[in-house]
């Protein structure tokens, strides 16, 4: 990307730069604003929830479980049908409150640092602040949840299924 020079005049001449032509023209901004992933039923502040894991597989097998169990004769036969072909009754998770299940995947979904939204905001730009999106919504923080999601869809299906009957035993 060849650097642009920034506009001499005209606040409005900035809103066809995107993120990294701001950062080139204006250099580091101001401040960058995250918003990651939250869910309902844990939040911070609360501990650590009883089955709370750091594996992603066993949070997903669990939220499989969970959002099946959750929407049960409470949904119209299609969602459900869908929902059955992630999670094969009964699994390992099937024994487990539902609201522990809940609280260990909105845990999950926090200590994965999925970002949900960021901006990077530049002050006192003609005047006013310049907000850009800077790209990284969509992607883990935490560098095991975004190696598992690196995996191929198979490999992910494999750990998460494994994850699901791991517990029969326990
Ligand atoms: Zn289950």
């Amino acid at each position: 990307m060849s650097p642009r020079r920034a506009p001499q005049d005209g606040v409005t001449r900035l809103d066809g730069y995107g993120y990294r032509e701001l950062l080139t023209m204006l250099g580091d901004p101001a401040r960058v604003e995250t918003r990651y992933a939250t869910a309902i039923g844990w939040q911070p502040g609360d501990g650590r929830p009883a089955l709370a894991t750091d594996d992603p597989a066993v949070a997903q097998a669990m939220g499989r479980c969970a959002l099946d169990r959750a929407v049960r004769g409470d949904t119209p036969v299609g969602g459900v049908a869908r929902l059955r072909m992630v999670h094969s009754t009964p699994c390992g998770w099937c024994d487990y409150p539902l609201d522990e299940l809940v609280a260990a995947c909105a845990h999950a979904v926090w200590t994965s640092r999925f970002v949900a939204v960021e901006f990077a905001v530049w002050e006192g730009v003609h005047g006013r602040e310049e907000a850009r999106p800077t790209g990284r919504a969509g992607t883990y923080e935490n560098p095991v949840w975004a190696a598992f999601f690196a995996l191929s869809p198979g490999d992910r299906r494999r750990r998460i299924d494994h994850a699901a009957a791991r517990e029969v035993s326990a």
